[in-house]
C-alpha cells in the first residue's frame, strides 16, 4: 500500500472513532449514524483501500466524475451504497437514477419532476429499487447555495410526495461557510422532526461531531478521510 493509502484507511478509522464518541456524549447509539465517505476528487485507486477496509458508504458531488470510477468499483466491490451530494441537472437525472443509491440534492420543482419520471422508467426497466431521496434546505438562505429555503421545506416536501408521488426519506444541509454550524444542524433537525422524516444528513470534516450531537443520521466527511483535495470541488 502507498502511503496514503494507508493515510485513508487511518483517516477513516480515526473519524469512526470520532464519531462513535460523540454519539456516545450525546447518549445515542452509534450504530444511528452513518459515515458517507466523500470522495469527490479521488480517482478509484485511492478510493479502494477504504472499500478494503470495509467501508461501503461513499458520496459523489458529480454526476459525470462519478460515472467515471464507481461502476468497477461496484463491480469489484459488494453492497457499496452511493450518495449524491452535489447538485443535479435535469440532463444528468436518468444516469443519476441509475448509478445513486441515495440522491441528497433534490432541491426544486422542476428536478422533482424529472426525477419522478426517471425513477418510474427506471423501476420498470430494471428490477433494482428506485434510489432514496433527501431534500435538500438552504438553511442560511445563501443566494449562491442549492437547497429550498427552510419556510419553503414543508411545502416542497408535501409537493413532491403527493404531486410527483417521490417518498422523500429525509433532508440535508450544507451551513455557510463563515458561520458557527450549530444553528443550521439545529434548525435542520428540528424541520425533519416537524416533518416526521428519519434521515437527517448534516456535517462534514470540520464540524462532523457537532452534527452528530445535534441528531445527524449521515455525515459526509471528505478530506478528514482522504487528505486534502487539490482543488476545491
Ligand atoms: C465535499 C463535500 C463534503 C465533504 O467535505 P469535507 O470538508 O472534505 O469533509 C460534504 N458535503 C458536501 C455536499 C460536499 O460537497
Amino acid at each position: 500500500m502507498t502511503d496514503s493509502a494507508t493515510d485513508a484507511v487511518g483517516g477513516l478509522n480515526d473519524v469512526l472513532d470520532r464519531i462513535a464518541s460523540a454519539a456516545k456524549l450525546a447518549g445515542r447509539d452509534s450504530g444511528e449514524v452513518t459515515l458517507v465517505a466523500v470522495s469527490k476528487t479521488f480517482d478509484a485507486d485511492a478510493i479502494r483501500p477504504v472499500l478494503e477496509a470495509g467501508h461501503r458508504v461513499f458520496g459523489e458531488n458529480r454526476v459525470q466524475e462519478a460515472q467515471g470510477k464507481w461502476p468497477g468499483l461496484k463491480d469489484e466491490f459488494g453492497g457499496v451504497e452511493l450518495h449524491l451530494i452535489g447538485p443535479l441537472q435535469s440532463n444528468k437525472t436518468k444516469e443519476a437514477v441509475a448509478l445513486f443509491d441515495v440522491i441528497e440534492s433534490v432541491d426544486r420543482e422542476k428536478i422533482a419532476k424529472t426525477l419522478a419520471q426517471e425513477i418510474d422508467r427506471f423501476t420498470s426497466e430494471t428490477d433494482k429499487p428506485a434510489p432514496r431521496l433527501l431534500v435538500q434546505v438552504n438553511t442560511g438562505a445563501e443566494p449562491q447555495k442549492a437547497g429550498v429555503l427552510p419556510e419553503e421545506t414543508k411545502d416542497f416536501v408535501t409537493r413532491c410526495r403527493e404531486v410527483h408521488g417521490l417518498d422523500i426519506e429525509g433532508l440535508m444541509c450544507i451551513p455557510p461557510f463563515d458561520e458557527p454550524p450549530g444553528p443550521h444542524f439545529a434548525l435542520l433537525a428540528k424541520l425533519a422532526g416537524e416533518l416526521d422524516l428519519k434521515t437527517i444528513s448534516m456535517g462534514m470534516s470540520g464540524d462532523f461531531e457537532d452534527a452528530v450531537m445535534l441528531g445527524a443520521t449521515h455525515v459526509r466527511v471528505g478530506s478528514a478521510i482522504f487528505g486534502a483535495r487539490p482543488k476545491p470541488a
